[in-house]
């Protein structure tokens, strides 16, 4: 489904990311792990169009990506829950979720998507005329992670999903993006510092060290990684 090959991006004259190559498979769940500034948000917005790549490709769903600007990839199904959440604080939920049906098709099917939204997060439902300014931080990632839902993703992609947050409302989410692997066959891509909650939850795992893919593996081999585990999980 998503295949990125030797990705070296950077800001202006600064190089971050150096011979990034991952892949990821049809209705599975990948975690791109690593500390404070290992350049995961790079690869997100390089993946994202937000960020034009200096040399290497993206393809998605045998689609060149790479010179494609962010509004395009967005259509072809490419949706992000951004670190930070940034929604709309003055908004209420409910402007901030409309804001997620980008174009005809999601604004056609919005008030469905709207209605499996609130099943999966009954309290958006409740604070729907709120502003998401006032909610807690696990509601208002929930408003994000609804955002992103409503415009259809073929491949999702949690930008740090456990920020700032209590265990169980990230076990919640992990929950829900794990279930719609299952049962709507979409793709994530979760960027995560939280080694053990992302491990937990994703089929394979790349992680990243000043720019570059430093291991791969199964979820399972990874976590059994001496690396791993001395560096990331402190055992
Ligand atoms: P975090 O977990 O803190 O978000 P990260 O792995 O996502 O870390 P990035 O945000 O991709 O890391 O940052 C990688 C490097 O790129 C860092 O050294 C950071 O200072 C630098 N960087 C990030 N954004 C910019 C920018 N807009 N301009 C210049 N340098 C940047």
């Amino acid at each position: 489904m998503l295949k990125v090959e030797g990705l070296n991006a950077g800001y202006g004259a600064v190089n971050i990311l150096w011979d990034i190559s991952f892949t990821l498979k049809d209705g599975e769940i990948i975690a791109i792990l690593g500390s404070n500034g290992a350049g995961k948000t790079t690869m997100v917005r390089a993946v994202t169009g937000m960020l034009r790549p200096g040399s290497g490709s993206i393809v998605f769903n045998g689609e060149e990506m790479t010179k494609k600007n962010s509004r395009a990839i967005l259509n072809s199904g490419i949706v992000q829950v951004p670190e930070g959440r940034q929604l709309f604080t003055d908004m209420t939920v409910l402007e901030n979720l409309q804001m997620g049906a980008f174009n005809k098709e999601t604004k056609a099917h919005f008030q469905d998507n709207l209605k499996k939204c609130y099943q999966w997060f009954p309290k958006l439902e409740e604070r729907a005329k709120q502003a998401a300014g006032t909610l807690s931080g696990g509601e208002q990632q929930m408003v994000a992670v609804a955002r992103a839902l409503i415009g259809e993703p073929k491949l999702l992609i949690l930008d740090e999903p456990s920020l700032g947050l209590a265990p169980n409302i990230v076990d919640d989410i992990l929950h829900v993006a794990s279930t719609l692997v299952k049962n709507d066959g979409i793709s994530v891509l979760l960027v995560e510092q939280d080694i053990t909650k992302a491990l937990a939850a994703a089929d394979r795992g790349y992680v990243i060290e000043n720019g570059r893919i430093a291991l791969e593996g199964t979820a399972a081999e990874l976590q059994a990684n001496e690396h791993v585990k001395k560096a990331y999980l402190g055992i």
